[in-house]
């Protein structure tokens, strides 16, 4: 079949966004992705001014392994004439809109890319996968990657009061939101939570009547951002986690949740140094209420207003707070895609039905196996945490060219960490230029 693509990509996140960027430069492979979006948006709900990246913007969508192809981040710099500029302004961490605006730039040119073009249905007809939808006809396709990203988290002791006074933070910007006047409750202490606190309480939504912001967790707690956790998002620690047995690997990843689950270290000095002059400097500030340890379990609508009861873990007692808006800042999770609904029961899926993922990305499936289904974005149980995040996207891409061609185009074995996370360091296969001083560690058994 003459249209029959090598790969068919659905969702274009930073994820397959990294993929298409490191495709574009080997025309040997016909690959082109599908968005129902139309046009390209990182997490538009969430861009409030000011917000920073949690990652390096060197961790782009192309650089670590591949600093020469034309879309990274220094390139956009340099293309947008701001790169002196950017330098002397020296800022610690990328601002996110800034990230968004670079994502923008590389969609914006490559050729591969299908906007307005939700994937409804994927079949598999024995010669390819065929791919449906309204605004993309039918593709047909050897390969597919699945990059369709996480789905809002909504408890379900508050699902059916979601509308127009209680909303999730995926869309809090874009929305008209006032608060003015109003009881408002944040839920949800990481990263977005704290945001949102910090735009209510500068007004941004109109100057509310107080702002009550609840945490089940005991403390806000802090993003792990130091040397040695960072390595938990390197290729060799991916490597090593990936071969563990399945039962070892849930304990470990939940070890693992303030490495990208808590609070930025500078949204929380941003934090203390806000409610320090609310306290003490400036006479007018919206009245707050910062609730850690707080489980809410129920919420009830009692005339125009919510009663949420909640339980204290710290005293282990039982409260009530009162509230006319209400804002979910309650994270994100795993969910396959409704356009696998004709596929999913031919998945290798474990007990929490994420895809049982192999080493190069592909999920085992009962079909021929010279179709292969990768997915991004979909690997937490099997490659560890750091495959939600952008730190090793541009890795994760050239793994997945590399089994996709049957050869090394991309090198995917940068030296190895430090640590020495299994019997093997793996550091027989280092680069010539390592020094490699060894010490010896013996396996038993
Ligand atoms: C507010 C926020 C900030 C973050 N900041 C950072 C950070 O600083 N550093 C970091 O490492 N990580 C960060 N993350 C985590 C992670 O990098 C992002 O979630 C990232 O967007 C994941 O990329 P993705 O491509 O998997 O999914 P997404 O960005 O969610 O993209 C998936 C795309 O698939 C499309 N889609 C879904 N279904 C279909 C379909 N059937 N057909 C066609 N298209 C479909 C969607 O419309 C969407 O555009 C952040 C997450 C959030 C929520």
């Amino acid at each position: 079949m003459n249209d029959m693509l090598d790969l068919a990509g659905i969702g274009i996140g930073p994820f397959n966004l990294s993929l298409a960027a490191l495709l574009s430069p080997l025309p040997q492979c016909r690959a082109k992705f599908f968005e129902r979006r139309e046009s390209f948006s990182w997490h538009p709900g969430m861009m409030l001014p000011g917000t920073q990246m949690q990652t390096s913007y060197l961790k782009d969508l192309v650089t670590p392994v591949d600093p020469s192809n034309p879309y990274s981040f220094l390139s956009y710099l340099v293309k947008k004439g701001r790169f002196y500029r950017f330098i002397n302004a020296d800022y610690p961490r990328v601002r996110r809109v800034e990230f968004a605006d670079y994502l923008r730039w590389v969609a914006g040119q490559l050729t591969n890319l299908s906007f307005n073009a939700g994937v409804e249905a994927v079949g598999f007809e024995g010669h390819g996968f065929k791919l449906s939808g309204a605004g993309l006809g039918d593709v047909h396709s050897r390969h597919l990657v699945v990059a369709t990203g996480m789905k809002p988290n909504i408890p379900t002791w508050i699902e059916r009061h979601v509308g127009e006074h209680c909303l999730h933070s995926h869309h809090y910007v874009g929305v008209d939101f006032s608060v003015a006047g109003k009881r408002v409750v944040i839920i949800g202490g990481g990263q977005s939570g704290a945001e949102i606190f910090l735009d209510l309480m500068a007004g941004m939504r109109g100057r509310a009547e107080e702002i009550i912001w609840i945490s089940r967790r005991p403390n806000l707690e802090p993003l792990d951002e130091t040397a040695f956790i960072n390595e938990y998002f390197t290729p060799d620690y991916v490597r090593h986690f990936h071969k563990l047995p399945e039962q070892r690997k849930p304990p470990i990843v939940s070890s693992h949740k303030l490495t990208g689950d808590g609070v930025s270290p500078a949204t929380l000095q941003v934090l203390s140094q806000y409610l320090y002059d609310c306290d003490f400097l400036s006479g007018d500030t919206t009245p707050y209420a910062i609730l850690p340890y707080r489980d809410v379990h129920l919420v009830g609508r009692d005339k125009n207003a919510y009663r949420l009861h909640m339980r204290n873990g710290f005293n282990n007692s039982d409260q009530v707070v009162v509230a006319d808006k209400i804002i979910l800042a309650t994270g994100y999770h795993y969910q396959l895609p409704s356009c696998l609904d004709d596929v999913i029961g031919r998945l290798d899926l474990d007990q929490e039905g994420y895809p049982r993922l192999r080493e190069d990305y592909t999920v085992a499936w009962d079909g021929p196996a010279q179709h292969r289904i990768y997915m991004q974005n979909a690997g937490r149980n099997s490659h560890g945490v750091a495959d939600a995040q952008l730190s090793l996207a541009a890795w994760r891409s050239a793994l997945i060219i590399n089994s996709l061609l049957g050869k090394t185009v991309y090198h995917v074995d940068p030296h190895p960490t430090a640590l020495q996370w299994a019997g093997d360091s793996g550091r027989r296969d280092m680069p010539a230029d390592g020094m490699g001083h060894l010490a010896k560690i013996y396996q038993v058994g």
